[in-house]
This record gives structure tokens, sequence and C-alpha cells, in this order.
């Protein structure tokens, strides 16, 4: 069974991710801010149908399209159960597996960016998309959640399969990456992605998908037991940090005023 991929740009720096099952001219889309982008897709390939939509969570640019394209499809909306996602279907809380496309997806509870944050999980073709909680070399603001919240929804992200290549929803990653090297500038591969990444957007190319064997090597969020990074946050906050859950939260305020 082959899912093919694609990036829709969206907004300044958003990527609506559609997944395309060729076999059955089936698509399923995450995290459709906007429709337009999904509707012009359908419109160039005619006969193919949007049989569900995977909301990760509430906010705007993940679901201003939802209704729209439900409207215009009938697609299935899954999204998290304790926030208010346009037209619903499915409500999930983490925990359930959903077939789409005929897969079965994981659901996995990712509070911190927003309280009901949810990933989607797919393991025999090591898919996971994660919305705002793990970014390439970065994470999502707290806007709603603890730092122990979002401290504890990255481990279990960072647990999954080295090879499993994470979609996260934003082009953030050259940004993260200079945040990367001020928090641990003697860690080369952090060096080399940086370069890599500053080729590929200069010449106009997504940096996207990532995958959990580079984010445990170069994100700092996921690197907080690492002894260059705690003596670089202490350094720059003159202060001692004693515990992997401090030194998150001290990572993700300095990387809020970077
Ligand atoms: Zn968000």
């Amino acid at each position: 069974m082959m899912i093919q991929i694609d990036a829709l740009p969206a907004f300044s720096d958003n990527y609506l991710w559609l997944l395309q099952d060729a076999s059955t001219c089936r698509c399923t889309v995450v995290d459709p801010g906007d429709a337009a982008p999904v509707l012009a897709w359908l419109q160039a390939h005619p006969g193919w149908q949007l049989s569900d939509i995977l909301v990760t969570h509430h906010h705007f640019d993940h679901v201003g399209g939802v209704a729209e394209l439900k409207q215009a499809t009938g697609a299935r909306v899954h999204g998290p159960a304790m926030e208010k996602i346009p037209e619903r279907d499915v409500d999930l809380i983490g925990g359930e597996t959903i077939k789409v496309l005929d897969q079965d997806f994981q659901v996995i509870a990712v509070p911190g960016h927003t309280l009901g944050h949810i990933a989607y999980y797919q393991a025999d073709l090591s898919l996971l998309f994660c919305g705002d909680t793990l970014f390439a070399a970065g994470c999502g603001r707290l806007f709603e959640g603890t730092p122990q919240q979002m401290h504890a929804s990255l481990q279990r992200l960072a647990a999954l399969p080295d090879t499993t290549r994470v979609y996260c929803t934003h082009e953030y990653t050259l940004n993260n990456l200079r945040f990367a090297c001020a928090a641990e500038p003697g860690n080369e591969q952090i060096k080399a992605r940086l370069q890599q990444v500053s080729e590929w957007r200069e010449a106009g190319q997504i940096s996207l998908p990532s995958t959990v064997a580079l984010e445990k090597s170069s994100n700092p969020f996921l690197r907080t037991d690492v002894p260059e990074v705690i003596a670089t946050l202490e350094q720059n906050d003159s202060k001692r940090y004693d515990d992997a859950l401090s030194v998150f939260a001290g990572l993700r305020a300095w990387k809020d005023r970077f």
C-alpha cells in the first residue's frame, strides 16, 4: 500500500499535508486552515475524493477551512474532543486507533501547545502528523499547557521509532536551527543541518518532513539532558538548572525571547 504525501502551502508558513491513496483515488488532509488549496487540488485531480480531515488542535490556521471542505466534499472530520473543532464527526482524546485510507492511525495525546492537542501516528508507514507540538528543531509555544505537559508530550513523540517521518505544520526550521546553534554551539550535526536547510530554503524548497532520529540529534527541546545545553542555558540565564523539566522550561522561555 502506497500513500503519497504532498505539502499544500497555506498562509505564510503553513503546510496542509495531503495524503493520497492512488489505488482508491481517495485523499485525506491534515489541519486545513484554508480550504482553497485543497479545493484547487481536487479540481486539478478529477475523480479524487477527500474522505477524511484530521485535525490536531483548534487554532484557526489549522481549522479555518474545515467547514467549507466538509460542505464541499462530505469528508469525515476527526479532531480533539476537548477543543472546539468545526463540523467534528469523530471525537478523539488520545489512545484510539482510527482507520483512514484503509490504514490504522494511532491517536496520541500531546497537550502543551493547546490542552486537547493530539497527534496521528501510522506505524507501518512510519508517519507522524504532530501539528504544532514537535517542530523540526523546535517545539510549539505553550499557549494553554504547562512546561511539564509539553515536556511529557515531546518525550512521547521522541520515543517513536527513529525512522518515523515527522510532518509538522510550519516552515520554522531555519529559525529553530539558529536557536539550536545558540543553545548547543558545539553540536556539529546542528551546524550541518543549518547549512543544509539554508540551501534548501534559498532554493525555495521545503525543509520537511524531518525524522525522529534527526530531531533527537539536533532539536534542543529533545536534548534537555545534554551537558552543553544545560551549561549554555545556565550561562544565558545566570542561574542553575537541576532537572530536565526545568531545563525544558528555561529553553522554551529563552526561545520565546530569542
Ligand atoms: Zn497552533
